[in-house]
């Protein structure tokens, strides 16, 4: 069963693709638009698979923090008593690498290159800083999120090491 959050992203490698495999001038125009509309919704309901994670991390019993503005970046799950953090990465925003959904669009690469550069350096910082002040971080990519047992694996071998 497909995720909500993959389907968001595969959305984004869809619409990339059928540009590559439809190139016609007028359409070609009209794409940068449409794209940088769907990635700012994404943006704003960005939080589909951070809750997709809260969910099963609450199910194990896990107790947690979200978005704690007094440490560095205001990390998305935090766990206080075992000084552990989750980050919840989309692919595409942060740059999953390797994966296909961190492909940008070709068009406007001008535009989106430089802004998630930003966001990759960023949380390359951020991590170092929180790392610095003694939590743990583990990432988790929006399309590692589709199957539930998987991440309960992961949130216990993370969480109870
Ligand atoms: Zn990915």
């Amino acid at each position: 069963m497909r995720s909500r959050s993959d389907h968001s992203s595969n959305r984004i490698g869809d619409t990339a693709s059928s540009v590559d495999a439809t190139v016609c001038e007028n359409k070609f125009a009209d794409v940068p638009d449409a794209v940088r509309r769907r990635m700012s919704s994404i943006r704003k309901t960005g939080n589909k698979p951070e809750m997709s994670v809260r969910k099963v991390a609450y199910r194990l019993g896990y107790r947690f923090r979200v978005n704690q503005r007094n440490l560095p970046g205001t990390p998305d799950i935090v766990f206080p008593s075992r000084r552990k953090i989750i980050q919840v990465h989309g692919c595409f925003w942060h740059q999953h690498p390797g994966c296909r959904h961190s492909t940008s669009p070709r068009v406007r690469s001008e535009y989106w290159g430089p802004k998630l550069a930003r966001n990759v350096s960023r949380d390359i910082e951020i991590r170092s800083a929180l790392e610095a002040q003694g939590w743990a971080v583990l990432t988790l990519w929006g399309c590692e999120l589709g199957d539930d047992s998987s991440l309960e694996a992961r949130l216990i071998a993370f969480l109870a090491a």
